[in-house]
């Protein structure tokens, strides 16, 4: 039987998230052929409309409102149930994004449903589909099916591949006017941190850099190496405790959750709780001076060396590419 499949894309600073597009592949998986019926909330959204129809979707609806221009969960709470309840969805896809992390559960409260959060793959489709998400830190996976009722899901960004680009292919696009009032909390102002280069929770390449790296100028050849790779810095806790680098790059259980194709872990040691965030990593190459360190256990390639001399070999290597 087909279904019809609500996926929530992602806009940031007026482009769409990669994660929108992985999510509308995964609804249609879900669909089996049903409709996949895109939302999109914002102050000003209504021209990425038609990019999400070229990915897949077979409708887009917009929510446009001045409240919506900054994330809130009341804000957007009252956008998404609005919507809900106009299209009477069968599933429901969120990003597993800090947005997707911080919505989804609350939807699925108020409309008093389950949640399969973190999907990492799904097997399956329509009535079939079965979700696979990673559990106890990323140790094993549990496979989960929805008996009844409304099917509400996120998936892991860098996971599930979107569908190819078909550039002809035009989504059919309205708007849904909704009046959001009462709002708890309003943005008035964000202040950015400036950050450069490309966002962490969807690099194709992280470069990470641990306690080893010890010091913030530390941190300088693993920049240069990602910029080499197109790719992005992280970090473990212990170089953010140390004061290398800040807590936007933490990786792992209490930080950011990462699937790039390549991680590069530099003086890392390895702790279960570093592993969390990025053990399913498609190839993970470390670098540490102890042999007998725990990240080799979870490495496809291992160097044994010194972090300040294996990656600027590394560099000079890409560069010649
Ligand atoms: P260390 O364990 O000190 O390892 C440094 C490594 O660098 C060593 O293996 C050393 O051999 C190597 N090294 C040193 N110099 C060089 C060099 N020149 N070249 C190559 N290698 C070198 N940690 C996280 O990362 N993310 C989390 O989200 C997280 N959440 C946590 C939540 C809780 C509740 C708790 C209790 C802990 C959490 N931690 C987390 C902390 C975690 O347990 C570890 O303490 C932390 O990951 C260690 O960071 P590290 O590997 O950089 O440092």
């Amino acid at each position: 039987m087909s279904k019809k499949v609500l996926v929530l894309a992602e806009a940031r600073e007026g482009a769409l998230r990669n994660v929108s597009y992985e999510a509308i592949a995964a609804g249609k998986q879900i669909s089996n052929g049903g409709e996949v019926v895109s939302v999109l909330l914002g102050d000003s959204v209504k021209d990425l409309a038609s990019e999400l129809g070229k990915y897949g979707a077979d409708r887009v609806i917009t929510v446009e409102h001045p409240h919506l221009k900054q994330y809130t969960s009341d804000g957007y709470g009252q956008a998404l149930l609005a919507v809900i309840e106009q299209e009477d969805p069968e599933a429901i896809v969120f990003g597993h994004t800090a947005l997707g992390k911080d919505i989804s559960p609350k939807i699925a409260s108020k409309l008093q449903i389950g949640l399969v959060s973190d999907v990492t793959s799904i097997e399956g489709e329509g009535e079939a589909a079965v979700y696979i998400r990673p559990i106890y830190s990323g140790k094993a996976f549990e496979k989960v099916k929805v008996k009844d009722g409304i099917e509400f899901i996120t998936i892991r960004p860098n996971n599930i591949a979107p569908l190819a680009k078909e550039a002809s292919k035009v989504a059919d696009v309205s708007s849904l006017s909704v009046d959001i009032t009462n709002l708890r909390t309003i943005i008035k102002e964000v202040v950015r941190k400036s950050s450069e280069g490309v966002d962490l929770s969807e690099a194709k390449v992280v470069i990470a850099g641990g306690r080893g790296v010890k010091s913030e100028e530390g941190f300088a050849p693993l920049k240069e190496l990602a910029d080499v790779l197109g790719g992005a810095v992280g970090a473990s806790r212990g170089a953010c405790d140390a004061d290398y680098c800040d807590y936007s790059l933490q990786i792992g259980q209490t930080g950011k959750v990462v699937t790039p194709d390549l991680y590069i872990a530099a003086g890392i040691s390895g702790a279960i709780q570093h592993l969390a965030g990025m053990s399913n990593s498609k190839i993970i190459v470390a670098i540490n001076k102890d042999p007998e360190a725990n990240i080799f256990k979870v490495a496809d390639y291992g160097i044994v060396g010194d972090l300040f001399e294996v990656i600027p070999l590394l560099t000079e290597e890409f560069k010649q590419l």
